[in-house]
């Protein structure tokens, strides 16, 4: 799906071209180095109507920038607008909405923190020599933030309006008129269709089922109990090796007979004890049985696509590990996409189909996939951000000039015959 450039509503950008009707000192000023860039924002950021985040009423704000989102991408773009005095809005979701009552359940929501805070360890962020664990690395991105000024709520967002200026943004609670808007919601889970995986009272996810081995595995129903992995790239490597430091055994359940995943992560699974390949091989349903007055999973029926072999296999917790999809739900036609649900941005630059939205980290990036690089394009986001509201200023200062001549000569014109 091509991306729509020019013919757009108005409220659209033509992404191709960003030059605005400026003038032409803010043309110059876009010409600068970042530095002197950033330089200049405080000033523009104080001089707005709407920089205040807070408002009399608690439940409905207004704000220079809102991002969505709470990994590299979503907090590297706060601490540089918020660095340039926009006082951003960041919502971070929730993991609240999805527990229930009793231990067995796990929330399945887009926890704080994205995919980052679901990986036990990241080697390759530079800066971490040792490594550091992936909630860590969450908690000080978030501190940074905050540090400069951004306010954060907890909050899952929910649905968008992008059609009108301000921006709208709704979470259950309350609602947010943003001047501008960065989209920084990472990605989700995939979930494959296994019967008996669902949500409700016909399957087990949250009771046995999960897709985030890292956040959820350690939890006291999978201790020392035996294990399924869905998968055969690093992500189910990576979800095996850290059940086994948890549960009795742990199965990695393939469909096919060769691994997508990397030697060095194959050969760390491989040689761990604990843990068992089970190649071309699908899970046919998922059962459970009663534990007290909940059921919870407790098996899987399996199937050898080679050989067609029907088999049996008693497991206490189901992880699915098989990649990830942008979490772009929530925009429900807001912005363009392409078909495998990824906002689409203009080359080089964070800048969506809707002028004044952007998007940065894996939201929008389906090749590089990586914390740092979000955390690129978070800044380049605040940066796009900047330059967009600048040139809104200088919009509106033009179209009140233009607005206030045509009277002035009649005035004067009027006065002049009276005398
Ligand atoms: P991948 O796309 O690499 O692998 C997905 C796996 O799931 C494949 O083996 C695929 O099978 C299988 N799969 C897909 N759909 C289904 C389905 N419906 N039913 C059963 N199996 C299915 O995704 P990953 O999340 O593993 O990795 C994504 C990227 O992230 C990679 O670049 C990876 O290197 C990186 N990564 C790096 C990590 C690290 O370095 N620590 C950790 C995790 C990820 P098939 O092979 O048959 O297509």
């Amino acid at each position: 799906m091509g991306i729509q450039f020019e013919g757009t509503p108005h409220h659209t950008t033509p992404l191709h071209s960003t030059r605005l009707g400026c003038t032409s000192k803010l043309s110059s000023q876009l010409r600068k180095t970042a530095s002197q860039f950033l330089a200049l924002l405080p000033t523009m950021a104080a001089t707005s109507s709407s920089a205040d985040s807070a408002m009399h009423d608690p439940n409905s704000l207004k704000t220079r920038v809102c991002i969505i989102g709470s990994g590299p991408a979503a907090h590297t773009a706060a601490i540089y607008a918020a660095k340039a005095a926009l006082k951003p809005i960041l919502f971070e979701g929730t993991m609240a909405e999805d527990v229930s009552p009793g231990q067995l359940t796990i929330s399945s929501n887009i926890a704080p923190g994205g995919q980052l805070s679901t990986a036990s360890h990241v080697e390759d962020f530079p800066g971490f020599p040792q490594g550091i664990p992936g909630v860590e690395l969450t908690d000080r991105l978030r501190t940074q933030s905050t540090r400069f000024g951004t306010q954060i709520f907890t909050e899952k967002v929910i649905y968008v309006d992008f059609s009108v200026n301000p921006f709208k943004v709704f979470t259950a609670s309350r609602t947010v008129l943003a001047d501008s808007v960065i989209v920084a919601t990472g990605a989700v889970m995939k979930k494959p269709n296994v019967p008996g995986s669902g949500k409700g009272q016909s399957g087990f996810w949250n009771r046995g089922v999960s897709a985030y081995a890292v956040r959820d595995g350690a939890a006291p129903m999978f201790r020392d109990k035996p294990l399924a992995v869905i998968g055969g790239g690093d992500s189910a490597m990576e979800a095996a090796d850290f059940l086994s430091k948890y549960g009795s055994k742990v199965y990695i359940i393939h469909r096919r007979d060769a691994f997508r995943a990397s030697k060095i992560m194959q050969s760390r699974v491989l040689n761990n004890p604990k843990i068992e390949v089970m190649r071309n091989t699908v899970v046919r349903h998922a059962y459970g049985d009663a534990v007290g007055e909940t059921r919870v999973l407790a098996g899987l029926e399996l199937q050898n696509v080679v050989s067609e072999e029907i088999s049996d296999l008693k497991v206490s917790g189901l992880f699915f590990a098989i990649g990830q999809e942008p979490a772009t739900e929530f925009l429900e036609g807001q912005l363009e996409l392409d078909a495998d649900g990824y906002i689409l941005t203009k080359p080089g630059t964070t800048l969506t189909s809707v002028r004044g939205v952007f998007a940065a980290g894996f939201v929008q990036d389906r090749k590089y996939r990586q914390a740092v690089t979000a955390a690129c394009t978070g800044c380049m986001a605040a940066f796009d951000v900047v330059q967009y509201l600048q040139e809104m200023e200088a919009e509106k200062e033009k179209s009140r000039l233009f607005s206030i001549q045509p009277k002035e000569p009649r005035r004067l014109r009027k006065r002049w015959r009276s005398n």
